[in-house]
């Protein structure tokens, strides 16, 4: 029995090393989200990055040509600033932003940094610029140091544990028995909806890319990590330009520009104040997201 034991075994630790690698993998695929199919023209240049400036020039987009999702979509976010997008589900809110990481190609318009259609430049380039944190963190099945580092290669510990600080997760990860070493991902410890998407903050802070972009998480998250994940976000997006797809309106109370989206278009836009005031689609979504939490 034990000269069979031996090569299971052995099998086993190879089935397991492989099933590891296609774990990997599976994450990566899910981290891109989308498939891979853009390349980089032959004289892409590589993003000369000076202010951070967002622009959307009359953008359409369908993922299917017969089924426009976005139609004629314009705005600028002004290096620093904060553009939030509302707008019902499905209205092409996420859409923008995987347009802004080109993993998508415009139908029509144009999508730019700094006054460079992002078309033009490497995508690596324009990639290093733009830092997401995503609605659902996939985390990579290793420990929280892999998980948070890998926002930039080769960060040393003093790095990593900063930024963690920063996203407010480094007390939590403290107070873990194996603390930085823990492991998470499926086969390690589970982490609430907001513990990993503070982790994706710290991965993003490491980053520290001028333009960042932050999909809120469709799932109700509870009242207070809710709050607090906003407060990181608005520390963060402090000095960054900053695109917020906001699936709750407590989230764009301050932001610069909210742009209320509706089957793919612009409807509405101004600041908080001025679109309660205009009585229009923003006031009516607020009344109706106020009512239901009252
Ligand atoms: P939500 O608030 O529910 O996240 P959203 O406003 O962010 O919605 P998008 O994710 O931008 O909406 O999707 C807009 C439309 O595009 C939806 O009708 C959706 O079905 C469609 N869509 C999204 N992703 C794809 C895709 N990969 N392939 C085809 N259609 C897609």
């Amino acid at each position: 029995l034990l000269q069979l034991y031996q090569p299971l075994n052995f099998f086993g630790f190879i089935y397991a090393e492989v099933r590891q690698a296609l774990i990997d993998m599976e994450n990566l695929f899910d981290l891109l989200q989308e498939k891979q199919d853009i390349v980089d023209s032959p004289d892409a240049a590589v993003l000369a990055l000076t202010q951070g400036e967002v622009r959307f020039d009359s953008v359409s987009f369908g993922y299917d040509a017969r089924r426009p999702i976005l139609k004629n979509v314009s705005f600028t976010i002004p290096a620093g600033n904060t553009v939030a997008v509302v707008g019902a589900s499905g209205a092409g809110k996420s859409t923008l932003s995987r347009l802004l990481f080109r993993f998508y190609e415009v139908n029509g318009g144009s999508v730019s940094i700094d006054g460079q259609d992002i078309r033009q430049l490497t995508q690596a380039s324009l990639r290093q610029a733009i830092g997401i944190v995503p609605q659902d963190t996939v985390l990579f099945n290793d420990t929280l140091r892999y998980n948070i580092g890998y926002g930039k290669t080769g960060s040393s510990n003093e790095e990593i544990e900063r930024a963690a600080k920063l996203a407010h997760i480094h007390e939590f990860i403290v107070g873990l028995p194996d603390g930085y070493e823990t492991r998470v991902g499926e086969r390690g410890l589970k982490l609430s909806g907001g513990e990993k998407q503070r982790v994706a903050i710290a991965r993003t802070i490491l980053k520290n890319p001028a333009i960042l972009v932050f999909d809120e998480a469709t799932s109700a998250l509870d009242t207070q990590t809710e709050r607090e994940i906003q407060a990181h976000l608005r520390e963060v997006s402090r000095d960054h330009t900053t695109l917020v797809i906001a699936h709750r309106l407590s989230t764009v109370v301050d932001a610069d520009e909210i742009i209320v989206l509706e089957a793919g278009e612009i409807v509405e836009r101004g600041h908080h104040e001025e679109l309660l005031q205009s009585n229009g689609r923003y006031a009516a979504m607020w009344q109706n997201q106020y009512s239901e939490e009252s």
